[in-house]
């Protein structure tokens, strides 16, 4: 890759980060995280922590996203995790211990013993 890619790639993501951090901002969430910060924690992502699946830019399903851990809490390097977009859209504004809740009530409802095909 060219040192151009590489810095339109990097500007790109910082200004994606800067937006992100702008709109918590805007909607009253205190933030304590550093675009640097944000950024450090973006590219040491690999796989998402909650469905395991490898990040990559070739599907929108399994490109990174931020994700707030609690949602009440502000924004901080503790409290944000970069997991999948499929999940952070399934998961949206719950904690995780409703959304494993929710995804207990799937699985009691099509777990095992149901019939999942097609
Ligand atoms: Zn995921």
């Amino acid at each position: 890759m060219t040192n151009e890619r590489t810095g339109m790639i990097r500007y790109k993501l910082r200004r994606k980060i800067t937006y992100a951090l702008y709109n918590h901002k805007r909607r009253g969430h205190k933030i304590n995280i550093t675009i640097d910060e944000a950024e450090k924690l973006y590219n040491s992502s690999t796989v998402c922590p909650i469905c395991g699946v490898e990040f990559s830019d070739k599907k929108r399903s399994t490109t990174k996203s931020f994700d707030r851990k609690h949602n009440k809490g502000m924004l901080s390097n503790r409290n944000v995790w970069v997991i999948c977009y499929k999940c952070n859209a399934t998961k949206q504004d719950r904690t995780m211990k409703e959304f494993v809740n929710y995804c207990r009530g799937v699985v009691n409802k099509f777990g095992a013993d149901h019939d999942v095909s097609g």
